[in-house]
């Protein structure tokens, strides 16, 4: 077990971490971190193979030939840093300040990444002779909103013929402590569009015009207050929430000719695109409302099934941590959605995620030690007891 007063700077988690900082990889550009995973990776053994679709630089790296296949899914790119004034130490430059590394991905994903590579080249030179396969899905592209990194590897491995046994995407899911929260699951989320259509007009003869504001008020008003399905024993109720909203001409003395309603819903297994498209066309048809409507999914619900992998992830972490996670289906979407209908055993779990996406982003260096440690021992143990497998 690591102990937590150590210095844990010169880890080599740590070590790569900040490697991996210094390429500002903001999607579709790499900024040279693909090169580093990928070299970093043949070195530990794997095979490296580079997907580079649409401008996207992707990896998929195996290592060993028998035994079932464990996953890590990560991705090499971060969100942008924004306006840099705001942050204390320049977010591509990685600065270690009191116990913990600062920059932009160093929790959401590069800490976690080296964490799982580290693991890896630790156990495959303990365990030379190891009977399980381990994969990297290095994705060039998982934070803008249509990635297709993970999805271009998984195309690859399917040419192949290539199984998934076991999946573990990296994502930060510690909420507050480190090792509080594993997800074995995530929701669905369904985004809509609205247009309702009235009559433009003067602002001072309504009786010559059709508000649509008005008269769409209370029917969107129905659908925020419904419950759309109640909560399950893994996933929580399904709220709906409206995102955007425009009307006008920007004149305080018009009378808007239509609405534009953007909404989301994230939801459990419950709750379809056709479901959502009827309930919400009903509530504007009982309004009288002239309307079109669009929905799509961009992210089907899944739930991990196999409860044997999952135990084994529990239990690693609490060994490591003295924390026994809490099982969730809580958050946003993850390429996880990508990977779950390949990989009945798929999890994730990360660092403390509370500051991702944030100005100032950091992670406990004595985190990643452990995180590192929790890797090692699933792979070791998942190797060392196959009846988890088939
Ligand atoms: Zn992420």
């Amino acid at each position: 077990m690591t102990t937590p007063n150590q210095d844990h700077a010169k880890h080599p988690a740590v070590v790569l971490a900040k490697q991996l900082i210094a390429c500002p990889s903001i999607a579709p550009a790499d900024a040279g971190v693909t090169q580093v995973i990928g070299d970093r990776l043949a070195k530990a053994g794997f095979e490296v193979t580079l997907i580079e679709q649409n401008g996207v630089k992707s990896l998929w790296g195996c290592a060993g030939n028998k035994g079932p296949l464990i996953v890590f899914g990560v991705h090499s790119d971060v969100v942008p840093p924004g306006d840099v004034c705001d942050w204390s130490s320049l977010p591509f430059q990685p600065e270690i300040r009191e116990g913990s590394l600062y920059g932009r991905g160093a929790a959401d994903m590069k800490g976690p990444l080296a964490c799982a590579l580290v693991a890896a080249e630790r156990y495959l030179a303990s365990s030379p002779a190891n009977s399980l396969r381990i994969g990297f899905i290095v994705a060039g592209d998982e934070e803008p909103a249509n990635n297709h990194g993970t999805n271009d590897v998984l195309e690859y491995l399917s040419r192949l013929g290539l199984q998934i046994d076991y999946c573990l995407v990296t994502e930060p899911t510690s909420l507050s402590q480190f090792g509080d929260t594993i997800k074995v699951g995530r929701r669905g989320s369904i985004n809509g569009h609205l247009t309702i259509h009235g009559r433009q007009g003067h602002a001072a003869y309504p009786q010559y015009a059709i508000n649509p504001v008005h008269r769409a008020l209370w029917a969107l008003h129905t659908l925020t207050e419904r419950e759309w399905d109640g909560a399950s024993e893994w996933f929580p109720a399904t709220g709906f929430q409206i995102t955007n909203v425009s009307a006008g001409t920007g004149a305080n003395n018009v009378i808007p000719g239509k609405l534009n309603v953007s909404f989301n819903l994230r939801h459990g297994p419950g709750l379809s695109v056709s479901k959502v498209e009827a309930i919400v066309a009903h509530a504007m048809a009982l309004a009288g409302l002239q309307f079109d409507l669009e929905c799509r999914s961009d992210a089907e619900p899944f739930l991990t099934q196999g409860g044997g992998f999952t135990d084994l992830c529990c239990e690693a972490i609490r060994d490591v941590s003295g924390i026994l996670p809490e099982r969730s289906t809580a958050g946003g979407t993850s390429d996880a959605r990508f990977i779950a209908p390949h990989c009945a055993n798929l999890v994730e779990f990360g660092l403390v995620g509370s500051s991702s996406h944030h100005v100032d982003e950091h992670v406990s260096i004595s985190e990643m030690a452990m995180l590192t440690e929790v890797y090692e021992t699933i792979l070791q143990r998942l190797s060392g007891s196959h009846p988890v497998s088939q």
